[in-house]
């Protein structure tokens, strides 16, 4: 496979590498082996932390905040600044890096003060990931059976000398070290509804108020939280109980629980029920509506037929 045969759509996704010729035309398997390692006796340790855009993934928000003990709003006003996810119009938002040096803010010459909260982004570095059903399928269909298809690259920075140390791994030990599956796992929903807006291009518009639905769902689960328990929501959509319970106490089920929502409002996919009573409520609306306009008209045509039974009555004297 040649660079030009990677298409845009298919190289890194919220990686760490700042510059997309750096990806190695080579596609790897979760058995492939890789040369590298990371580690502070490194020449260029910390080198990649500064100059760069880490978008970070509701997860990864989860995570930072916990581990910096603050409110999600507090935590995007202090260290996120806004950007718009892979050329879409989704807001989101990444690392805000320091005014003096460019660099990350979490970054010490000793390295990485969050490193076990770490952002997916600082995880994958330096093997990149392409799945091909990012924004094809239709993943947010209930039961739907979906067939992935990854490979994996590498993304060689020209200053990083990890590439020269003498440690080799399969691509699959290396991700597991990391913990990228487990990141790949929290964020697969999300990545697929950004996708799937890229997908589309920008000939649909999004409206205002979904792209804040999307913002707020994806940076802050406490006001999201908050929307879920304290407008009409639970009067509107069928919960059983033990979802309820689960959203209600669990960050984690919430950040899930609002992948779905999202998809069903921003994508009308099937995946959350109506209630009945106000389905009903609805088609009665509508059935008034269409009542009232058919009176209108009967009330129009009566109005018209007087007029003209009047002036033919005046003709005809
Ligand atoms: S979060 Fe840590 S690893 Fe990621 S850029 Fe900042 S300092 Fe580096
Ligand atoms: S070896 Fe590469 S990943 Fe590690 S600090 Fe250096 S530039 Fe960053």
């Amino acid at each position: 496979m040649t660079e030009q045969e990677m298409s845009s759509k298919e190289k890194v996704l919220f990686g760490k590498a700042t510059n997309p010729s750096n990806i190695m035309p080579k596609k790897l398997t979760l058995d492939s082996k890789i040369k590298f390692r990371c580690h502070p006796g490194v020449r260029c340790f910390t080198a990649c932390c500064g100059g760069i855009k880490i978008i970070l993934t509701p997860y990864d928000i989860l995570m930072l905040k916990k581990r910096l003990k603050l409110p999600a709003h507090e935590f995007i006003n202090q260290y996120t600044v806004p950007v718009y996810l892979e050329k879409t119009d989704m807001p989101g938002v990444a690392i805000k890096l320091r005014e003096d040096d460019n660099k990350c803010p979490f970054v010490t010459p000793e390295g990485c003060t969050v490193y076990t909260d770490r952002p997916s982004a600082c995880r994958y570095y330096p093997v990149g990931m392409a799945d091909f059903h990012e924004g094809g399928a239709d993943s947010t269909k209930e039961n739907e059976q979906i067939t992935e298809d990854k490979f994996f690259f590498i993304v060689k920075e020209d200053h990083c000398k990890g590439f020269e140390e003498d440690k080799e791994w399969t691509v699959r030990e290396w991700r597991e070290d990391q913990g990228v599956d487990v990141r790949d796992e929290m964020n697969k929903e999300w990545l697929r509804l950004v996708m799937r807006r890229k997908s589309f291009g920008m000939q649909a518009t999004l409206s205002d108020q979904a792209k804040r639905m999307f913002f707020m769902a994806s940076t802050d689960l406490s006001h999201f939280r908050t929307f879920i328990f304290e407008s009409s929501f639970l009067d509107t959509y069928e919960l059983d109980q033990e979802t309820i319970d689960k959203i209600r106490e669990d960050d984690v089920e919430l950040m899930h629980f609002s992948f779905k929502y999202l998809a069903a409002t921003l994508f009308g996919a099937q995946v959350m029920r109506i209630k009945d009573a106000k389905v009903q409520a609805k088609v009665q609306q509508i059935k008034d509506r269409q009542d009232e306009s058919v009176l209108e008209s009967v009330r129009d045509y009566e109005a018209v037929k007087s007029a003209r039974d009047l002036e033919e009555g005046v003709k005809g004297k």
